[in-house]
């Protein structure tokens, strides 16, 4: 129920201000607001100690209106069916937002990767696709990398599927090694979809981005990405903190150096270039532009008070609480919503997807060209929106989503 503490329910009280606001009809609100299909399975794995593990997997098809669902999959010891569930809805919306045939999914294991080694990870991996096996496939549900996940994991999920379908399938599958049928620039994707709305907001607001101050929280693939390519625009990265840590400098860190020791140590905690700084200091900063980019439910109540940033772009999915949110708004923070900002990633799913079924792989340039046009569309749409219906972002965002998928599930109308 919308409102009632869980990430399901914040997501539902998302979407009920923006259906709200378009008299969207009961029976397609009933639709849009159930998940069309939870998948719970038991991923029995033989660990390295010669003891028998039972891993927790889910995957949620959310809605598959606008084409084949589409989602990441994550580890991470705190997945529940509530989150994937919220996940796969926002994968619903996102896709929307970013106008490509696709709808949402997410997937996720219970687990802590950094526990596991590379085989038991990969027998994890392999268990939980062939659990999943049915429900997944190029015209029917795409996985792809999200926290914890990457390249070569979304490799074991191919070969998995491709030994079960007896063919090499690689549409199965985004987020893959560019080797194996991987689009180039897929990896930076959902950085550099942060980094163009960000100077969208920027030039809407009249910021200026040289010299701008920018704070980071995570430094996963979407937070160093959107960091790195910012730097490269002329912002000034000051702070960064992840789980374990942070630091800041008001000079500037020097994020290629931060990417090599984060890859090295795991975490941006006692990066030699700053003082150290906690994740709550970091929210307090006097910055231009904030990016949370690591887990939902980071900006609070408690904590949105202290913000002062100008910009917010969600690099995360849902890092922020409806009412978070709300007080952010009403203090004039401007907040590019996650189904907008980080809508970068599945975008060059899309073209990945597309690549595959083509078997003609584009360079870089095409994709982050294809990308940027793409991704200043979907802003502009939203941000029209958001002056038509005089309403935040974030609910501008569900409008335009839940317009598009509300539209087509009229035209389809009702089977049985
Ligand atoms: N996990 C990413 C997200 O949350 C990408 C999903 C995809 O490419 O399918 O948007």
């Amino acid at each position: 129920m919308a409102g009632d503490g869980t990430i399901f329910g914040a997501m539902l009280q998302e979407f009920d201000e923006a259906a709200r606001i378009l008299n969207l009809e009961p029976g397609i609100w009933k639709i849009l607001t159930s998940p069309r299909r939870q998948i719970i399975v038991s991923c029995p794995v033989q660990m390295d100690s010669g003891e028998i593990e039972v891993f927790t997997g889910y995957r949620v098809q959310y809605n598959i209106a606008l084409g084949p669902a589409k989602g990441g999959i994550r580890y991470h010891p705190d997945v529940s069916l509530d989150e994937i569930r919220a996940l796969a809805a926002w994968m619903t919306w996102k896709c929307a937002v970013a106008q490509i045939p696709f709808g949402g999914a997410k997937g996720g294991v219970v687990c802590d990767p950094t526990s596991l080694s590379r085989r038991e990870l990969e027998a994890l991996t392999r268990r939980y696709v062939a659990e999943i096996i049915d429900a997944i496939g190029p015209e029917k549900d795409i996985p792809a990398p999200d926290v914890n996940t990457n390249d070569q994991i979304m490799a074991w999920v191919m070969d998995t599927y491709s030994m079960h379908v007896g063919q090499t399938t690689t549409g199965v599958v985004t987020g893959k090694p560019v080797e194996l049928g991987g689009s180039k620039g897929r990896r930076e994707a959902t950085g550099r979809g942060v980094m163009i709305v960000t100077l969208e907001a920027a030039r809407h607001l009249g910021i200026e981005v040289n010299g701008a101050t920018v704070a980071v929280q995570g430094f996963g693939n979407v937070g160093s990405v959107s960091a790195d390519l910012l730097a490269e625009a002329g912002a000034k990265i000051v702070a960064v903190a992840d789980h374990k840590g942070g630091v800041f400098n008001p000079r500037g860190l020097d994020v290629a150096k931060m990417i090599a020791y984060a890859r090295d140590c795991r975490t941006v905690d006692g990066f030699p270039g700053g003082e150290p700084l906690t994740n709550e200091e970091l929210f307090r900063l006097d910055v231009d532009i904030l990016i949370p980019a690591a887990l939902e439910n980071q900006i609070t109540l408690e904590n949105a008070c202290d913000i002062r940033a100008k910009i917010i772009t969600e690099g995360a999915n849902g890092p922020t609480t409806p009412d978070a949110h709300k007080q952010l708004h009403e203090r004039g923070i401007f907040v590019i919503p996650d189904i907008l900002a980080n809508c970068g990633g599945v975008t060059a799913s899309y073209f990945e997807w597309v690549q595959d079924r083509h078997g003609y792989f584009w360079e870089e340039r095409e994709v982050n060209e294809r990308l940027e046009a793409k991704m200043r569309q979907a802003f502009d749409a939203v941000l029209q929106t958001g002056l038509t219906y005089a309403v935040d972002m974030r609910t501008a965002a569900y409008i335009c989503a839940i317009n598009r998928v509300a539209t087509v599930t009229k035209m389809r109308g009702m089977y049985a």
